[in-house]
């Protein structure tokens, strides 16, 4: 059974689109399958519509949160609640195109693939601020973290239950999903796809929510900002030092040191 996983937070518009379009390719896959969407505080519709959906189709289920948790804590939650083989995260304004999802399963079912991924090869259609903030953040965290987090490298994938349990083994508090997945290694196939606009309505991010999403990365994956406060430290002993040094030598108090420090 494959277990796909839909965080919706007001999806009241991509929902009509995204149900039919993923349980017509699911349809022709020839195995059974089930679809977990995930009201993550949804202010509009959307919960309504999952009640209704879930009422007429045996295979929907759907979860809903309290309050707007985030779309990291909507797929845990969603991942949790799978029964499947296979489980798949999934946007549900058809960024992440259905018509992979038989490409994927063939990997993770014939070829021998933990996990088959999509890999976004573009931002076409994306605001160019949010594309060059995005693009120096990865290259950033590339640096800094010694995990296989590149741009495109999303959260669109099939893994088997192998990967599935690893990953719920981890009880982090700040489940940044890109992490996880390069942390808990497995045979991953990357299979490339075009980026589209959302399928209808608005993106969920705005800088705020993205710039927290990018600390709450940096911070669980890599040691570089806790070594900071001891870098600062070093450079301002070594000020001092240097500052002490010179006013011994010379009778003059090193002033533009301290300045420059
Ligand atoms: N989402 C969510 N909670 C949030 C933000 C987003 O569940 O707080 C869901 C959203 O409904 C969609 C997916 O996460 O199914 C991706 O969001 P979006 O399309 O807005 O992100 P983008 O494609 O702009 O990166
Ligand atoms: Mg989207």
């Amino acid at each position: 059974m494959i277990s796909l996983i839909i965080p919706c937070f007001n999806e009241e518009e991509s929902l009509p689109l995204f149900y039919p379009e993923a349980t017509s390719v699911l349809q022709k896959m020839n195995c059974d399958y089930e679809l977990i969407f995930v009201n993550d505080g949804s202010r509009d519709r959307t919960l309504a519509i999952l009640k209704e959906l879930s009422e007429k189709d045996p295979h929907v289920i759907y979860l809903s949160f309290s309050r707007n948790f985030g779309k990291e804590a909507a797929m845990y939650a969603g991942l949790q609640n799978a029964s499947g083989d296979y489980c798949v995260f999934m946007d549900a304004d058809l960024q992440h195109p259905p018509a992979l999802l038989k490409n994927m399963y063939h990997a993770v079912k014939y070829e021998g693939y933990d996990c088959c991924a999509g890999l976004r090869e573009d931002r076409t259609g994306e605001n160019p601020i949010r594309t060059f903030l995005s693009r120096s953040f990865y290259h950033l965290i590339g640096n800094a973290c010694h995990l296989d987090m590149g741009d495109g490298k999303g959260d669109f994938r099939m893994m088997n239950r192998a990967m599935t349990d690893s990953i719920l083994e981890l009880k982090e508090y700040n489940r940044y999903m890109k992490g996880i997945f390069s942390f808990v290694g497995f045979d991953t196939k990357w299979i490339p796809f075009h980026n589209t606009e959302r399928a209808a309505g608005k993106t969920k991010w705005n800088f705020r929510s993205l710039f927290r999403y990018a600390m709450d990365g940096m911070l669980s994956f890599s040691s570089a900002p806790a070594s900071l406060p001891g870098f600062i430290g070093m450079f301002l002993l070594i000020a001092a030092v240097v500052t002490g040094l010179v006013s011994v030598f010379t009778g003059h108090k090193a002033n533009w040191i301290l300045l420059l420090v």
